[in-house]
């Protein structure tokens, strides 16, 4: 590198340093490569599908040269490869059922070394330089939460200096360190938050989250074959997909997005890496783009149907209406870390008693039922039912906000499929249904079709 851009980048950095956090945007207006295009800092994550085996760590290697030499700085975040954490997982659970966190941790963060290691090897024979990352070697520093750690903060000085040096980072995802001077896992799914915590650190200009799919579908494109791949979706919106059943991004790395407003671009590592244009922006590329909702200018009313499965309901008849009911139903159940989700609590009739329903996953609600009749002499409840089998449905659009009518939409279609509603949910931009889970995909096709999200 010239000593030109040496001198421009280090002042960059130093203009960059007067901006909030993660807000680099404007700051490549600064920087120009040889090429004439202004330098780009970005972060590529690439997914377990797309590093699992040998061929296709080159073909990341390929992704990443094309980013290098289009003149862009460049932090690569990796998964392990497809399959791995999954077996590294069932071996900590046959050796110990209750084994120390810690040490589960040790094994499971194992798979994100040796993509990481492998990817900086491939990226060497292209001729490329770079260095592997190990997450104590960032540091990247976590809570003590072992096995589903919270990034605490991103050391960034070290990596910014690398690869504003030239050198690619090829960085482990998944994994930190803890107070207690250990590896630390950030929970399943962790290394897309790896990725946008890392992206906010150093200020990059982009994350771009390589995956098997190559954007955010209007739904889930199993279920609905004319589901659209988004150019654009908002922070809040893709918070709510990722929330409600979209499984494209672990949802914390959304949220991590929306806080520091890191423009997160979903796209596919399987693109041949020789057809694209490194320089094209987002519009231009296939993918889906999550970003500040000021950048969308066509916003629809509603931009897309999520639905989780497995959902169960449970119902105490004939509760107490007294002041401190819900303390005493809701408080025990958090006690025992199960998640209550959609809450009905009916009028009663002589103002003296209640119904209180409200769902829970299928997998908790045998202790759910436990923890509710132990808790029964403080509640005062009659009877207790569940249901299994359900479904929600969930229908989210920022444009709710200020559009009248959207929910009752849904409730005439679905009526007319003679699809019973268990219970509602409604917030600021986004309702739920509670149906019979057999009407997933009818349910969801309706919608789809309903809002005119079909292709
Ligand atoms: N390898 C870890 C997992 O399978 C982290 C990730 O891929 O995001 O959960
Ligand atoms: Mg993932």
């Amino acid at each position: 590198m010239s000593s030109v851009r040496r001198f421009i980048l280090q002042h960059s950095r130093i203009l960059a340093k007067q901006r909030p956090f993660a807000q680099g945007t404007a700051l490549s207006v600064f920087v120009f490569n040889f090429t004439g295009k202004p330098v780009a800092r970005i972060v590529m994550k690439f997914g377990g599908t797309s590093v699992a085996d040998i061929d296709r760590i080159r073909n990341v290697a390929a992704h990443v040269k094309r980013e290098v030499e289009a003149g862009n700085e460049v932090a690569v975040v990796v998964s392990a490869m497809a399959g791995k954490t999954n077996e590294l997982v069932s071996w900590t659970r046959e050796i110990a059922p209750m084994h120390d966190a810690r040490e589960y941790d040790v094994v499971v963060s194992s798979g994100e070394q040796v993509t990481s290691g492998l990817l900086a090897m491939a990226l060497q024979t292209e001729g490329v330089d770079a260095r592997s990352w190990q997450g104590w070697q960032i540091p990247l520093k976590t809570d003590n939460a072992h096995g589903a750690a919270r990034i605490m903060d991103i050391d960034a000085e070290l990596l910014i200096s690398r690869i504003s040096g030239g050198q690619v980072a090829v960085i482990a995802g998944f994994q930190g360190i803890g107070p207690d001077n250990r590896v630390a896992t950030l929970g399943r799914g962790g290394s897309d938050t790896s990725a946008v915590a890392i992206a906010a650190a150093i200020k990059a200009d982009r994350c771009d989250i390589y995956t098997d799919v190559d954007g955010v579908y209007t739904t889930d494109p199993r279920i609905e074959p004319r589901a659209r791949r988004m150019d654009r979706i908002s922070f809040e919106e893709m918070l709510e997909m990722a929330s409600l059943g979209a499984k494209v991004l672990q949802v914390r790395s959304v949220e991590m997005a929306m806080v520091h407003g890191v423009r997160t671009f979903v796209r596919s590592s399987f693109d041949d890496p020789a057809s694209i244009n490194s320089q094209s922006g987002t519009d231009e590329l296939a993918g889906t783009l999550i970003c500040d909702e000021d950048e969308i200018v066509e916003q629809e009313v509603v931009t897309g149907i999520a639905y989780t499965k497995d959902e169960a309901q449970i119902s105490l008849r004939r509760v107490p209406d007294r002041p401190g009911i819900s303390a005493a139903i809701f408080g025990p159940l958090a006690d025992n870390h199960i998640n209550v989700d959609m809450i009905v609590q009916s009028v009663s009739e002589d103002g003296s008693k209640t119904d209180m329903t409200f769902t829970v996953s299928e997998g908790d609600v045998n202790k759910a039922k436990q923890v509710l009749e132990e808790a029964r002499s403080g509640i005062n409840y009659e009877i207790i039912q569940s249901d299994t089998g359900l479904a929600k449905i969930s229908v989210i659009g920022i444009g709710m906000r200020s559009h009248a009518g959207v929910a009752s939409t849904a409730f005439a279609a679905l009526a007319e499929k003679n699809i019973n509603i268990r219970a509602i949910t409604t917030s600021e931009i986004k309702f739920s249904i509670l149906i019979d889970s057999d009407y997933t995909e009818l349910a969801v096709r309706t919608l789809h079709s309903v809002y005119g999200l079909n292709q």
